[in-house]
């Protein structure tokens, strides 16, 4: 069965429903491949769903910024219907630790100012009246927990910086979902529980996929947006060649952790990326801790296959849980 379209979509995570929208919205015919029954089943539901305006880069925070009006107003970016069950954005703001080794984040301030992005810098006493359960001490360079010296405090951080347009998404599935229905109503198409297994290529281009099932979809555009498979799609086009920067599947684990007793982190936490203790923490839903991985150097890298993986908890996320502890 061939059928043809203006441009097909390979990946149903939040990157390809958001195209799929996009693309849709503006009059295109899209088809939509996910090899999951459902969207946002891949990295996006694994995400710890952290939106915000700084980056190192000039182009990277150039880009979030103009984006993030769209979370601020998610019912109306979706043109959503009355009723509709959404995700919702929680902003909470983002601390940045600053020291040495990070150049006490001066390219960051750098590029905020550039850009206009707000952003504060406070004193590890500011630190303590916003977040009491907060050390503000400084602890890098990042170790492992049999090191002698882990967890040893050497003084205190000179400052942090406070970026304000910052938060999470309390539900990535669901937000992709979102961009689902919202693609579908301006009449996209998806075909969920099928795999691309092919790209078609015509006169020095793309020209469609090839499903499992023995579908073909024509379209002279084709987007890769499989997330961890990425570069396996990308050899399928036989692509990979040609390229400066190429992808691969990195395994990494995410603590999710309860609060401290008597303090509420959903209420009254904050997202912190802690780079001097090598991660990165936000407050959870149900007054819960997320606690993620900045691949500080000393903690091995887990290269691997996205098909075939472990899909069990190791040291990895009870040694973020106690470095930020
Ligand atoms: C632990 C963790 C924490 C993260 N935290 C953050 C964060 O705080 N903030 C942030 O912005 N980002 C974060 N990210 C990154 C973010 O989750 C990803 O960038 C984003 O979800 C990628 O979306 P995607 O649509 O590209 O990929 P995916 O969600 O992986 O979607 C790709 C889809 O393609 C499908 N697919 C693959 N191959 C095929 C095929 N051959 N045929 C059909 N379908 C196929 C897959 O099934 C999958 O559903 C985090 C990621 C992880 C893993």
């Amino acid at each position: 069965m061939t059928e043809s379209c203006d441009a097909v979509i390979i990946g149903g995570g939040i990157i390809g429903c958001a195209i799929a929208y996009e693309l849709a919205k503006g009059g295109r015919t899209v088809a939509c491949v996910e090899k999951n029954a459902v969207a946002g089943s891949g990295s996006t539901c694994n995400s710890c769903a952290i939106i915000r305006t700084h980056y190192s880069t000039l182009n990277g925070a150039a880009l979030a910024k103009s984006n993030y009006p769209f979370w601020e107003d998610w019912p109306g970016y979706l043109g959503a219907e009355d009723g509709e069950f959404l995700a919702s954005y929680r902003e909470v703001g983002c601390c940045y630790t600053c020291f040495e080794s990070n150049g006490y984040g001066t390219k960051l301030e750098d590029i905020a100012n550039e850009l206009d992005i707000p952003y504060e810098v406070w004193t590890p006493a500011k630190v303590r009246a916003h977040l009491p359960i907060m050390n503000p001490g400084h602890f890098h360079p990042a170790k492992t927990a049999d090191d002698p010296a882990f967890g040893e405090q050497n003084g205190e951080m000179r400052y942090v910086l406070f970026f304000p347009k910052a938060g999470y998404i309390n539900d990535p599935m669901l937000a992709t979902q979102n961009l689902q229905s919202a693609a579908k109503r301006h009449g996209a198409t998806f075909l969920m529980g099928e795999r691309v297994v092919d790209v078609l290529k015509g006169d020095a281009r793309v020209s469609g996929v090839v499903l499992e099932s023995g579908r073909r979809l024509l379209a002279p555009v084709v987007v890769n947006a499989a997330g961890p498979h990425s570069y396996k799609v990308n050899d399928m086009a036989g692509v990979t060649e040609g390229m400066n920067i190429r992808t691969r599947a990195l395994r990494v684990e995410v603590a999710h952790v309860p609060s401290p007793e008597g303090f509420d982190f959903e209420a009254d936490g904050l997202i912190c990326s802690d780079a001097d203790i090598g991660g990165y923490w936000r407050p959870e839903v149900g007054n819960k801790i997320l606690i993620g991985s900045e691949e500080p150097e000393c903690d091995p890298l887990d290269w691997v296959d996205p098909d075939d993986y472990n899909t069990e908890v190791t040291d990895q996320s009870r040694l973020q849980a106690l470095r930020a502890a």
